[in-house]
Parts: structure tokens; C-alpha cells; sequence
């Protein structure tokens, strides 16, 4: 069966996301793209820290940077600090971007750790440009300077995630994609296949589709309510359960830091995101070791200024759908599954699987070697990003809350102890099937929380010589120069994209 009808459920980040990529199906074509969502219910209003593949995604869809920024009240990530994780009063960037570049076919890590078992005193960070630059609250971006002699910056956004929708809905809205309010309230398949056929609104109009986008958030419409497709619960191993989430003035006026906060508490953590006008905050806690009202209080009393809406308490499971496309529905966002925010992978996880839908799509139809092959690699990328979540928790020496108790001595999946002990013996960091963090990611989190190499790479020892000490030095000094240059994040933004005061 040929696909000429795409219905999106939903109408948060995933939805106008998927609607935004998708209007580019319809160039040339007759292909209707529909997409439902209902105000009354409502977004879930949360997800404004991002990655830089976000910046590519925008790209893509020929988004001027500047101009979006502005109307989402954007500012530049260069990385995540986090305080507290590997005991108390611990404090490091897990920076975007690497720690110096590759010598000798070798991770700039081992080199560093060579040079500092041999006395040298320059800490890692000093050859990472977005963490000097984030220490210094400083930003630029690569157009900016374009010197082939001086490192690339890497960066992300934060974005207010109901002005990045509604950016969005405007750009599919112009390319053709139809927008319909309403409440689904009902779902119709075929009898033999299982396949939705339509879905009706509870005003009784009906909208008929050959293929389904479900990003109708935790409830999962049509991938769990209506096909019935199963989760896969990490609880156990990420245990957080609960956050509660308000927005608040930032009343010091001091300029947006060019980085997200992640700050651990005695049951969870508290991310600080900060918008031009304004920061996003929240806390992340397991209700089995911490009530609401306990919650609110912390995150009360940790934020920068006046609160500028109700608390907005949410639930959550952590873990994954078993299957992520399943007959005629492909489930996107919180329909497909959910892990804590911490390091800004939702939104990601959307980003790619956008990407792996449209490179596998047929108009033809669908295949079951499109399902699977969608659904091998989903889960193959949602497992490597659980890994790193629950490194973040197990690699601590915190003893100070039960919480804490249980995260740092209980059982991690294989896959990760693996790499922990490979990483001991020698800094040895193997990315497997293509995964999202790379060999500074683990390091920086690893060595950030107090996990301590205890050797090299054997090649790092060919890597020395004056020639190869100049190299290292000029590296470290154009990092230096760079950040020295560069203007302030506050400064950069009102020059690049101001936003109007909200
Ligand atoms: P939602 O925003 O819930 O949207 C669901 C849509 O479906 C809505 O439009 C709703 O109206 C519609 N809908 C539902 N039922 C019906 C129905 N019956 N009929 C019609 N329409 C219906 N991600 C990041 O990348 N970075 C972050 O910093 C980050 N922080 C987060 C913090 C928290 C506490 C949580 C919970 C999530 C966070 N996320 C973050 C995840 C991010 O918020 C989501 O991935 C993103 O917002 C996508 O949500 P969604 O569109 O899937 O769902």
C-alpha cells in the first residue's frame, strides 16, 4: 500500500520537529502531512538544553540561526558543569567538542596523561576550547574567527521549547503541512492487519492515514494504548522518577552562562538552563527517597530569582518501547520512550530518529526490514545513551543519602562496567555502533567524577621530542588566545540575536 496520507499525533517538540522535517516529502508530490494536537491538553513544556546536532538539524531545514534564536529566546551551550556528582563540592565541565585533537593516531588523553605522569602540572581542561571558554563565560562561533589554525567551537542551544514549537509550526505550516485542534479520541485498524486506518477527533472528524507519526508524549497514543507494543523499564539503574519544573527570573542581571547546570542533590539533581531572558530550572528526584514538597523546596531555594509560573510536577518512567516503529505507527519523543535529562538527549533521540525514518522511508510502503532495521538501531543508541546516564550516578563516592547509597553500589549493565575497567587500565575509551558521546565525553565524566586512569596508551610514549612539545604547547596557547579574543556570551548574544524582552 502507497503512502499519500502522513498523520503526526502530537504537537509538542516532537511533533513540529517531525512536521518540519517531513514538509520537505511533500516537494514535488501529491502527499498529505496532517498534524493533530490538542491545547487543552496541552505539551509537556519541558526540554530546552540541547546538543549540537541540534544545530545541524536547524541547518538542514535552511533555518537562519540568528533569526530563531531570537524568537526562541535562545542562547549558546558549550558544554554541562556538574557540581556535586562525584562527591560533594566536585565540580567539572563535561565540555562539547574534544580535548585537544589526536596525535600519532592517539587520543589527546593519553598524551596528557603521559605529560602529566612526567610532571606537567596544565590540567586537561586547558586543551579544551568550549571548557575555556565556558569557565570564562566567554563565546564565538568558528565563522566568526576562521583561522584553520585555531580549534573549531562546538556549541549547542538552550531554547524555550513552546516558542521553538510554535517556530516551527510556522515553518511546516508554510510548506503545506495542515494543522487540525482537537482531541484524538478515537483509533480505528484494519481488522487483519492491525494497521491504524484513521483517527477521529472528538468533535466526530475523522482523519484517515497510511502511516502514523505517535508523538502524543508519555501517554503513546497509538504505539502503546492502541498497538499495545510493551516498555522496557530502567528504573533499577536509573532510578529518578520524578521532577518538578519552574522557570525563573534572572534577577542579578548577570548575562546567561554559556553552559547548562547540573547540580546533584541528596536524591536527584537540579538543571539550570539559561534563556536570554530568563533561566529554566527543575529538579530530577526518585519519590522513593524524596516526597514533592521536600523536591520543591530545594529547587526553591537554589534558583536565581522570582519563580514566573506554578511548579509543574511530572512522572516518568524511565526505559524504552520495545518496538519504536511498529506496523504503520513510528513512535518519536516521549511516546518512544524517556531518559532524564541530563545530558540532553530527548530531543536528540527525536533529531535521530527523524533522520533514520526518512533515510529508511519508502512511498511504496512499508516493509518489515524497515521496522526492523529502525528498531535495531533505536535501541542500540537508547542503550549506549543509558550507559552514560548511569555512569554519571554509579561513578561516586557520595555516602551522604540513602539515594546515593543505592546508585553508587548497585548492578550496571555489563556493557558498562566493561568500559570502566578498560578505561582504568589505560584510558582506553571503545565507542561501539556509531554511538552519540565520544572519547572526551566518557573521559571527561570518568575523571570528572574520580575515576583515575592508571595508565596510557603504550604509543603515547613515541609521541615526545621538542617537535611534538611545541605542538602541544601551541595548542594550549591558541585555546588561550581564542577565549582571550572572544566576546562575552552576553555581549555575542545581544549583537547576534536579541530576543525581545518576554
Ligand atoms: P509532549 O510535549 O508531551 O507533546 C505531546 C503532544 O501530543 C501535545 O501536543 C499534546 O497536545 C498531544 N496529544 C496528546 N494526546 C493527544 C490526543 N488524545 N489528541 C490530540 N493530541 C494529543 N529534552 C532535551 O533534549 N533537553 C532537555 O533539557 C530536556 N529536559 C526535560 C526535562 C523533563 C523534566 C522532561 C520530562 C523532559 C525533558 N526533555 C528534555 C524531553 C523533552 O521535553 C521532550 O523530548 C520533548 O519535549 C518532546 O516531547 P513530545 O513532543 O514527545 O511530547
Amino acid at each position: 500500500m502507497s503512502i499519500k496520507r502522513i498523520v503526526i499525533v502530537g504537537g509538542g517538540t516532537a511533533g513540529w520537529m517531525a512536521a518540519a522535517a517531513m514538509s520537505r516529502l511533500k516537494f514535488g508530490r501529491t502527499l498529505d502531512i496532517t498534524l493533530v494536537e490538542s491545547e487543552a491538553i496541552g505539551t509537556v513544556g519541558v526540554g530546552e538544553a540541547t546538543i549540537p546536532p541540534f544545530v545541524d538539524f536547524n541547518d538542514l531545514l535552511g533555518i537562519d540561526e540568528a533569526e530563531m534564536l531570537a524568537s526562541i529566546q535562545g542562547t549558546f551551550k558549550l558544554g554541562i558543569q556538574f557540581e556535586n556528582w562525584g562527591n560533594l563540592g566536585d565540580s567539572y565541565i563535561h565540555p562539547f567538542g574534544a580535548y585537544g585533537y589526536a596525535m600519532g593516531g592517539i587520543a589527546f588523553h593519553h598524551v596528557w596523561h603521559k605529560m602529566a605522569q612526567g610532571g606537567d602540572k596544565r590540567p586537561i581542561q586547558a586543551f579544551n576550547l568550549e571548557t575555556m571558554a565556558a569557565y570564562f563565560g566567554k563565546f564565538a562561533r568558528t565563522q566568526d574567527y576562521q583561522r584553520e589554525d585555531l580549534p573549531p567551537m562546538n556549541y549547542a542551544y538552550h531554547i524555550d521549547a513552546g516558542k521553538y514549537a510554535a517556530f516551527l509550526r510556522k515553518y511546516a505550516e508554510t510548506r503545506g503541512v495542515v494543522r487540525e485542534e482537537g482531541k484524538v479520541s478515537d483509533v480505528a485498524q484494519n481488522p487483519e492487519t492491525g494497521f491504524i486506518t484513521s483517527v477521529t477527533l472528538d468533535d466526530g472528524r475523522t482523519l484517515e492515514g497510511d502511516l502514523f507519526v505517535d508523538c502524543s508524549g508519555f501517554r503513546g497514543l497509538l504505539i502503546e494504548q492502541t498497538l499495545g507494543t510493551g516498555y522496557e523499564d530502567w528504573t533499577h539503574w536509573l532510578p529518578c522518577n520524578r521532577a518538578v519544573a519552574l522557570p525563573c527570573l534572572r534577577e542579578d542581571g548577570s548575562p546567561p552562562p554559556p553552559f547548562t547546570r547540573a547540580t546533584a542533590h541528596s536524591a536527584g539533581w537540579q538543571w539550570q538552563v539559561p534563556l536570554q531572558h530568563r533561566n529554566g530550572n527543575g529538579h530530577v528526584y526518585c519519590s522513593a527517597y524524596m516526597e514533592d514538597q521536600e523536591a520543591l523546596d530545594i529547587l526553591l531555594g537554589n534558583i536565581a530569582g522570582k519563580p514566573q509560573a506554578d511548579p509543574n510536577f511530572l512522572r516518568f518512567v524511565t526505559g524504552r518501547r520495545k518496538k519504536f516503529w511498529n506496523k504503520n505507527v513510528v513512535a518519536l519523543g516521549l511516546a518512544a520512550g524517556f531518559m532524564e535529562p541530563l545530558e540532553s538527549t530527548s530531543i536528540h533521540l527525536i533529531n535521530t530518529g527523524i533522520d533514520k525514518f526518512l533515510s529508511l522511508l519508502s512511498l511504496e510502503g512499508i516493509t518489515q526490514a524497515q521496522q526492523d532495521t529502525f528498531n535495531r538501531l533505536t535501541g542500540r543508541e537508547y542503550a549506549r545513551i543509558r550507559d552514560f546516564l548511569i555512569l554519571h550516578y554509579n561513578a561516586t563516592q557520595r555516602t551522604d543519602s540513602d539515594f546515593w547509597n543505592y546508585v553508587r553500589t548497585m548492578d550496571v549493565p555489563d556493557t558498562l562496567t566493561e568500559k570502566v575497567e578498560i578505561f582504568k587500565a589505560n584510558g582506553q575509551i571503545f565507542r561501539e555502533e556509531d554511538e552519540l558521546f565520544t572519547d572526551t565525553s566518557w573521559a571527561a565524566v570518568m575523571m570528572g567524577q574520580g575515576i583515575k586512569m592508571g595508565g596510557h596508551n603504550p604509543m603515547a610514549e613515541s609521541i615526545d621530542g621538542p617537535e611534538a612539545r611545541k605542538e602541544i604547547d601551541e595548542m594550549e596557547r591558541s585555546i588561550r588566545f581564542l577565549v582571550q579574543q572572544m566576546p562575552g556570551h552576553g555581549d555575542y548574544l545581544s549583537r547576534y540575536c536579541p530576543a525581545e524582552a518576554a
